[in-house]
């Protein structure tokens, strides 16, 4: 309160409502900031409707601080972005920042320093240049997605690959869908509505939240007839399930856990004499699935597509952008009457690829077909293969602006740890790797603090993720790579704790 409210005798509510109105007042009217020069530049960039309700927001959104008392700046400031506090220059910087924030799209880069590869959450796999390319022009050039260019009449967007994916298989015919439960999801209901399905008690697996083998069973109109137990399943039971309401035999890849102890299951070359004798198909869910034989880059063995037709599956489903590095796709290959069926299904043309998927999935496939070259140019197993020592050589290279940026409160170092492939290659394959790790400089409060740490991580302009194990936060280097690096590193410098 003022000396000159005092002498007029104003009580204290009466001079703060004056000091209100005052305030208020000076905020310029929403017609004369749209009109100022300082309004054209943004005007420019994102068109005079978005400006002004912006400037409205920002100007309606003083007016509610003001009158709640809790507007942040200082009124009586003469600094910043002018004189005055409402000066039309400072509703512009305001305005533009919200603008700034409104524009940045929801699907950001991140760095995923998880360890995790495929990580599901992240995306998957990261494709090679070809991909990216391919993907490009069919965004802007039209394509023959669905024209036969030899005859010029109406074609099938199946035909521009499932040669391709035959020839790296060794399959009759393939098709391609939305993703791996969709390819599922879709041979089930193409092949075994309202029969029964055989599946082994040791198959019937979770992957991630909503795939459950039951539920898509149940989904495809399928019956489900489990036999064996948990850990044990024999021909013999497989055998005694068969009747004439048996549609198919389906063998699940246990993708993210493993049975051990006294287990006994039932490979495919056993099942597949079986399912022969008595004329009914053998369906394999592959999960991941790969092209190539893994363990020539010391990576674990997994079932290639190929062995397990040669092994007699009927029918195969895998992921695209599982191991075989490609984008979100499912892949089903197998005996030419039974794609046909599956390909005049319904369901096909609800789950069928765009041409996006189509356009990048193609140069991934041509790559299986120089396997000596494919380490260097399939992203995907470039990453699962770098050597422990290039981790860590970047992590040597990263700490120093690190440490700097952390300050005094945390210390960071540069220790061994493991990847995981993920995305359903076994959680106890393990790769070396190494990378930097983080912990709280002095004792207690380490959780809290590393908690912190991880939040100021993700709110880098391109989010850092990684992962907090044993009191410390681990950031594992092997996806980081080439221009990458710089920018990971730069980045630290913009660190806020
Ligand atoms: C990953 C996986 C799926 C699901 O594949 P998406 O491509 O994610 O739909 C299905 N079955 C198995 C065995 C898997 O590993």
């Amino acid at each position: 309160m003022s000396e000159t409210d005092l002498q007029h005798g104003a009580s204290p509510a009466e001079s703060d409502a004056r000091a209100l109105n005052a305030m208020l007042a000076q905020m310029p009217a929403v017609e004369r900031v749209i009109a100022s020069e300082n309004a054209q530049p943004l005007i420019t960039e994102y068109g005079r409707t978005q400006v002004l309700a912006a400037i409205r927001a920002t100007l309606d959104g003083w007016r509610r601080e003001a009158q709640a008392g809790t507007l942040k700046f200082d009124v009586n400031a003469n600094e910043g972005a002018g004189a005055e506090p409402f000066s039309i220059a400072r509703v512009i910087e305001a305005t533009s920042t919200t603008l700034q924030a409104r524009a940045q799209s929801a699907l950001r880069a991140v760095f995923n320093l998880t360890g995790t590869v495929l990580h599901t959450n992240l995306g998957r796999a990261l494709l090679p240049d070809e991909a990216v390319r391919a993907v490009v022009q069919a965004l802007t050039q039209p394509a023959n997605l669905e024209f036969d260019l030899a005859t010029g009449k109406r074609g099938d967007r199946d035909d521009l690959i499932d040669e391709l994916i035959c020839e790296l298989t060794g399959a009759e015919a393939a098709t391609v869908v939305n993703n791996n439960a969709a390819a599922v999801l879709l041979s089930l209901s193409a092949l075994a509505a309202r029969k029964d399905v055989i599946v082994s008690r040791g198959e019937l697996v979770e992957i991630g939240g909503a795939f459950r083998i039951p539920d898509i069973m149940s989904r495809a109109g399928a019956r489900l007839r489990e036999v064996g137990t948990t850990n044990r399943t024999h021909l013999k039971d497989y055998e005694a399930a068969i009747s004439d309401r048996t549609a198919l035999l389906m063998k699940v890849h246990c993708s993210n856990y493993a049975i051990s102890g006294f287990t006994k299951t039932v490979e495919l070359d056993e099942l597949a004499p079986l399912a022969r004798q008595h004329g009914l198909p053998v369906a394999v869910d592959l999960g991941s699935g790969t092209l190539a034989d893994l363990t020539q880059w010391g990576l674990p063995a997994e079932p290639t597509v190929r062995e397990t037709v040669e092994a007699g599956a009927d029918l195969v489903t895998f992921s695209g952008d599982k191991l075989l590095g490609g984008p979100q796709a499912g892949l089903i290959v197998g005996r030419k009457e039974l794609i046909a069926k599956i390909k005049k299904h319904p369901l096909k043309r609800a789950l069928r690829v765009g041409k996006l998927t189509l356009a990048a999935l193609e140069p991934v496939l041509r790559l299986y077909r120089a396997p000596e070259q494919l380490r260097e140019r399939l992203t995907t197993l470039r990453l699962l293969t770098r050597p422990a020592q290039e981790m860590h050589d970047a992590a040597t290279r990263a700490l120093p602006a690190l440490q700097r940026a952390l300050g005094d409160a945390y210390t960071a170092g540069i220790e061994p740890m493991f990847s995981q492939i993920g995305s359903g290659a076994l959680p106890v394959d393990l790769l070396p790797s190494s990378g930097l790790v983080i912990r709280r400089a002095g004792k207690g409060g380490s959780g809290r603090a590393l908690l912190k740490l991880e939040r100021a991580l993700r709110a880098l302009p391109r989010p850092v993720i990684g992962r907090i194990a044993d009191d410390a936060l681990r950031l594992d280097l092997r996806c980081v790579e080439g221009a990458d690096e710089a920018a990971f590193v730069a980045q630290f410098a913009e660190l806020r704790l």
